[in-house]
């Protein structure tokens, strides 16, 4: 009771501001209905591997490399395309550390998860960073987007059985088979994963291939299925 009162005397201070243009017609997510249409919605995309595709493309539809090979993980859900203003909270998280917009993208995270009804995992493992990359941040994006979104489905995170083993140079300066070759055996098991079902959590997925080495490796373990969920997909291979 005494909560519920300082929530509503802190609404009328302190109301909601929307982290992109800054109304106060915000919801408790700190977004307004107008900027959350507007959001760069995945609503076209690979039916395996969440590649945005061009709007005419069937609901069913798959991406060419998934037509030519299908990737190590099941399904992968992102969802958003990788595009303004996304990508910019994105960036004042990651790189600067604001965690309003951190708490903002893992709502909405959550909200796709349950709008698209997506099977439930056992486990959630956030994608690791190397611990010298991890030094340079301070936080692993992955992780803490992950703890959130564990607690609203009551679903464990896992944070320690899978370990980046060696430096990985930054995938966005790659082109698709070198990004492939970059990361392979960068990941390896600390334990055994007694789990049928994981959810590989990241940011921003690009071509895929990170997820796919660690969805490759938790297969020769054992796993099952293993999904992707992220917030977003870079739209077309660089
Ligand atoms: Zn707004
Ligand atoms: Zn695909």
């Amino acid at each position: 009771m005494v909560y519920n009162w300082i929530k509503f005397i802190q609404s009328i201070l302190f109301p909601p501001q929307c982290l992109l243009c800054s109304s106060t017609n915000a919801t408790t997510m700190d977004i307004c209905d107008p900027c959350l249409d507007e959001l760069p919605h995945n609503r076209h995309y690979c039916r395996i591997c969440a590649l945005p595709l061009p709007r005419h493309h069937a609901e069913t539809a798959m991406c060419g490399s998934c037509l030519q090979q299908a990737p190590s993980f099941d399904h992968c859900h992102a969802a958003f395309a990788y595009d303004y203003p996304i990508s910019n909270l994105i960036s004042e998280f990651k790189f600067s550390g604001k965690l309003q917009s951190g708490r903002l993208l893992a709502n909405l995270l959550i909200n796709s998860i349950e709008a698209c009804q997506l099977p439930l995992p056992d486990l959630i493992i956030p994608i690791p960073l190397h611990r010298s990359r991890l030094r340079e941040r301070g936080f692993n994006q992955a992780v803490e987007l992950a703890r959130p979104v564990g607690r609203h489905f009551n679903i464990p995170v896992e944070t320690h059985s899978c370990k980046r083993s060696h430096a990985t140079a930054t995938q966005s300066n790659l082109e698709k088979d070198a990004r492939k070759r970059n990361v392979r055996n960068a990941f390896r098991l600390a334990g055994q994963i007694a789990h049928d079902h994981v959810v590989l959590l990241d940011d921003v997925v690009t071509t895929g291939s990170t997820v796919g080495e660690v969805a490759r490796i938790l297969k020769l373990n054992g796993v099952r299925r293993v999904d992707v969920w992220a917030l977003a997909r870079t739209p077309s291979l660089p």
